[in-house]
């Protein structure tokens, strides 16, 4: 059975009528572009994913990257995808057309993207993370700093990496004890070590910029006391040649559970002596660059859970068409034709589970682009504001929720398969395992939690919130002139008003008690993520209905629309109930947890 990548209906009915993407057409920025250009770009993302990128995804899993003790060895297929990747033009299609670039929309760029991811994540994760550690430079680095950098990341001879993490911090940053002591020519010498990083080293490009964290000798302590630098695996001579091997050494790669053609890092900078770095931008404000570094990537994170779960989706979907097992209850004749599994309820719900959760998080994922896309370019200075404030405060949930119910629809596409959902012969195994990783990196589902709960939903006296709240009100009121989607606007009304009371009750709590008020956060931001996609579900219903109600469908297209219906009706019956016994717990500051002694385990 060939592997289908993703859905081209659905992106189609996602870019152009779920988000009104044709829109950003008149926007000065875009005004050289065309549909045209927005679908050739996708044709081409498609072409390079299926020739390059899907050619190797079994293979690279099962031949993971390994270190001699001198050079990491990848399968060849890795490169040969990294430069098809290059060569289309990817890794600079966003910059502007006076620096090299197509100035291409973010969503666009995002749909083009998912592509890569659907056919190999672990491969596609090299692009995925140079792409953002160049948007860094070009963010916050300063003109010699752009000037040396860009041009090859953009071309591909160099590769990016975020190196944040160390072996004693993961989670708490502020923590992070890899030292930055100034030198004689302005620049800096780093030494500590780096734990979990990904593409730290590799076989496929000249040069390695590592976006290292670190502390300069002195600083504050904590978060205030960090800095962002570049420190590069070869040092680049002013005229752009390679220069010396710094003194950043690979002291092992790690063994993963999925992901596997993506190296995985120690990182040790220093053993020399230090190894050459270059401050980007001001000394301390480190964690708040890599922040823009980071929501990027977290909203990266959800597409590619959003993604596996699509890819596990469509094949046990396919499989389940074809596969005869069984005959329904009320046929008790033995010499009947068996079914195909697809007939049985149980498959059914699934499978309907599978797209509910696959569908509604990519939708989810691409609306949060959107937003990003309208926080820059946006006409006015308001909506420009807007757009940023309300992906702020969602942005913990376009990371989690994806990842968190991606997994649950990868676990439901490996039962669909029976026997055969669990033996390497078939792909669904491997999804589940490469999307394991999503609900751990990029912030654990607890530190989203906190963040949205203990930040978000209070920064700027609340506007995210309420942002929120009106782009649901305004959902609730297109939908309630549909017949089709009428039955979805009480039960929406209630998910809101119980998140604005809960929300409520926990911040009153969180001044006084933050211990308890934060003690079950991770119920909250399970809570809120069932609201936030019981929207996205409400407003693709509604497009739904239009289309239908406007009767020029064709029978593929109906049956399209239908299935979107069916979807959200299954959503909204099955999946958001849930918050009442979540809103309950979480209201009476349920302490089981935290109660528990350690001792009594
Ligand atoms: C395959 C892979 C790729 C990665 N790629 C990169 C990369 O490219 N660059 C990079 O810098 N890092 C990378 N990471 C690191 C990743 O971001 C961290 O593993 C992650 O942030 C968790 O940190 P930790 O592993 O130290 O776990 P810990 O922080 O030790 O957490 C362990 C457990 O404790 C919980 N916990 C921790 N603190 C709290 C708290 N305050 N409240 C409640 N619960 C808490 C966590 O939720 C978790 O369940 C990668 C990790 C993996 C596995």
């Amino acid at each position: 059975m060939t592997q289908r990548l993703l859905n081209d209906r659905d992106l189609d009915f996602l870019l152009y009528e779920f988000l009104d993407t044709d829109a950003l057409l008149k926007r000065p920025r875009y005004q050289e572009h065309s549909r045209e250009v927005f679908n050739a770009t996708l044709e081409t993302a498609k072409t390079v994913a299926e020739k390059y990128f899907a050619n190797h995804n079994a293979k690279g899993d099962a031949n993971e990257p390994s270190f001699d003790g001198e050079t990491v060895h990848q399968i060849p297929e890795t490169r040969e995808a990294w430069d098809a990747f290059a060569e289309a033009g990817f890794l600079a299609a966003h910059y502007d057309f006076e620096d090299g670039g197509m100035q291409l929309p973010e969503i666009i760029l995002r749909v083009a993207m998912s592509y890569m991811t659907a056919a190999n994540i672990a491969t596609a994760g090299y692009p995925f993370l140079s792409i953002g550690a160049a948007n860094l430079i070009q963010s916050f680095g300063g003109e010699a700093e752009r000037a040396k950098y860009l041009p090859p990341m953009q071309a591909g001879r160099f590769a990016g990496t975020m190196a944040l993490t160390e072996p004693g911090q993961g989670s708490a940053l502020a923590d992070i004890t890899t030292t930055a002591r100034p030198a004689d020519d302005g620049s800096y010498r780093i030494v500590g070590q780096k734990m979990f990083i990904s593409g730290g080293d590799q076989s496929i490009t000249e040069n390695i910029v590592h976006l290292v964290l670190a502390k300069i000798e002195g600083a504050p302590a904590g978060a205030k006391g960090i800095s962002l630098f570049i420190c590069p695996k070869f040092l680049v001579n002013d005229d752009g040649s390679l220069g010396e091997r710094n003194d950043v050494a690979l002291a092992g790669l790690l063994h993963k559970m999925g992901y596997r053609n993506t190296t995985s890092t120690v990182l040790s900078f220093g053993e020399k002596g230090g190894a050459v770095a270059y401050l980007v931008g001001e000394p301390h404000k480190g964690l708040q660059y890599m922040f823009q570094m980071m929501n990027e990537a977290r909203i990266g994170v959800g597409a590619g859970a959003a993604i596996l779960a699509y890819q596990g989706f469509n094949y046990s979907l396919d499989y389940a068409r074809e596969r005869p097992q069984g005959r329904l209850p009320s046929n008790k004749d033995p010499e009947s034709r068996q079914v195909n599994i697809i007939e049985h309820t149980d498959v059914r719900r699934m499978l309907l589970a599978q797209k509910a959760y696959s569908e509604g998080a990519l939708a989810m994922c691409l609306y949060a682009s959107s937003l990003f896309e309208d926080s820059h370019t946006a006409t006015s200075e308001e909506e420009r504001r807007d757009a940023f404030l309300l992906l702020d405060l969602i942005t913990p949930i376009v990371k989690s929720w994806p990842s968190k119910y991606g997994l649950k629809a990868n676990e439901l596409a490996i039962q669909v398969l029976g026997g055969s959902g669990y033996i390497r012969e078939y792909p669904v195994e491997q999804y589940y395992r490469d999307n394991r990783l999503n609900p751990i990196h990029e912030g654990t589902e607890a530190i989203h939690g906190l963040d949205i709960l203990g930040r978000k939903v209070v920064m700027s006296g609340g506007a995210g919130l309420k942002l929120f709240n009106r782009a649901v009100a305004a959902t609730l009121a297109e939908a309630g002139q549909y017949q089709q989607t009428g039955e979805f606007v009480g039960p929406l009304q209630q998910a809101q008003a119980t998140l604005n009371e809960v929300t409520q009750t926990l911040v009153e709590k969180l001044a006084q008690d933050p211990d308890a008020a934060l003690a079950n956060a991770t119920v909250y931001l399970d809570l809120f993520g069932r609201v936030l996609a019981a929207w996205i579900w409400l407003k693709q219903a509604v497009c739904a209905s239009a289309a239908l109600d406007k009767g020029e469908s064709g029978e593929n297209d109906e049956n399209f629309y239908r299935g979107k219906l069916q979807a959200t009706r299954y959503y909204f019956q099955w999946e958001l109930p849930e918050i009442a016994p979540q809103a309950e717990l979480l209201q009476r500051f349920d302490s089981a947890p935290q109660d528990m002694r350690d001792e009594w385990f």
